[in-house]
């Protein structure tokens, strides 16, 4: 087996015992980061393959003895860095203790994420290896998605949905904006279940999660908090629009046409609604409860229908 600098291996000739450098840089350019070792006024000491692969530079652009930030001017030119990037990139090379940064940028067209390992040497300069972490921001975003989200209706779960209440709630109280929130539970939903199965019951929880979602503004949001039981948060909506919203919810939803494998018939389909409007000093809690109460007052007085409280 023949490497990158002539010699061999797996045995060696003491008449040709490689110099310590040559090592070095067999070892700098079979590592898989990429790695700069930048000296005092910025002067590039050592490099490696992988750091010019990494950040796409143009050959010749890295060289021993080339200015540190020229070639961040190089790099945010190929890789599609902004102003405000560049800018921010030059100021940490100063930074006198060792941090780390994850940043996304185009290698060879491709979005990729790479995590920048910054150690400062002593007096001035710095050693700073850059990994591709591509692979684990993706398992991370998959991960958070599931966390989050409901896997049948894709919309928000409970405790998100929680959290996003308790949120907006403040930022409502800050700003004095109204906040209106809807409590929504499918009608007689167990004899959908019983008549047509549970997957027809899932399709209709779906379907119902799409209608909705087609009469949402930018900044709802809705989750699955139960069952067959959905909220939803109106940021910026007083009383009289959120009635307006859910009237609009509970006629779409008589409107679906979900139909069962064994039928052309649609299966109708009803729901109840709850709305209020958060209030001065109302926390989760009394929100979640009064818009409860509003829901079950709808449900007693004969279903599909909306109450607001
Ligand atoms: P009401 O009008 O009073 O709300 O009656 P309901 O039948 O809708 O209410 P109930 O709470 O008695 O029944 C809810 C049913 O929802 C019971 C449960 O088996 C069913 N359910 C809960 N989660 C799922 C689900 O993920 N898929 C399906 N298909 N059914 C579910
Ligand atoms: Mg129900
Ligand atoms: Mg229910």
């Amino acid at each position: 087996m023949t490497d990158e600098s002539g010699g061999n291996r797996n045995s060696y000739d003491k008449n040709h015992f490689p110099q310590q450098a040559d090592v070095l840089n067999i070892v700098l350019d079979h590592i898989t980061q990429g790695m700069v070792v930048v000296g005092p006024d910025y002067r590039t000491l050592a490099f490696n393959r992988h750091f010019e692969e990494m950040f796409q530079l143009p050959p010749g652009t890295v060289e021993v003895g080339a200015d540190f930030r020229d070639i961040l001017r190089t790099w945010a030119a190929t890789t599609g860095q902004d102003q405000q990037m560049l800018d921010y990139a030059i100021y940490q090379l100063d930074e006198p203790a060792t941090f780390e940064f994850e940043f996304p940028q185009l290698i060879n067209g491709d979005p990729r994420w790479c995590l920048l390992t910054h150690n400062p040497l002593p007096g001035k300069g710095f050693v700073r290896t850059f990994t591709d972490i591509t692979k684990r921001k993706a398992l991370e975003a998959s991960l958070m998605k599931l966390s989050r989200e409901d896997p049948l209706t894709g919309l928000y779960n409970r405790r998100t949905i929680l959290d996003l209440l308790e949120e907006e709630i403040q930022r409502g109280q800050r700003y004095k904006h109204p906040l209106s929130f809807l409590m929504m539970d499918i009608d007689h939903f167990k004899k959908i279940n019983d008549q047509w199965g549970h997957p027809t019951g899932d399709e209709v929880l779906k379907s119902f999660a799409a209608q909705c979602r087609s009469v949402m503004r930018e900044n709802d949001k809705m989750g699955r908090f139960g069952g067959e039981e959905f909220v939803m948060l109106l940021p910026e909506t007083g009383k009289t629009d959120a009635v307006l919203v859910a009237e609009r919810i509970r006629k779409i939803t008589a409107e679906m046409a979900v139909k069962p494998k064994r039928s052309s018939t649609p299966i109708p389909v009803t729901v109840s609604i709850g709305a209020t409007t958060a209030g001065e000093g109302d926390d989760v809690e009394y929100v979640i409860a009064r818009a409860d109460e509003a829901m079950y007052e709808a449900k007693d007085a004969g279903r599909n229908r909306v109450i607001c409280h």
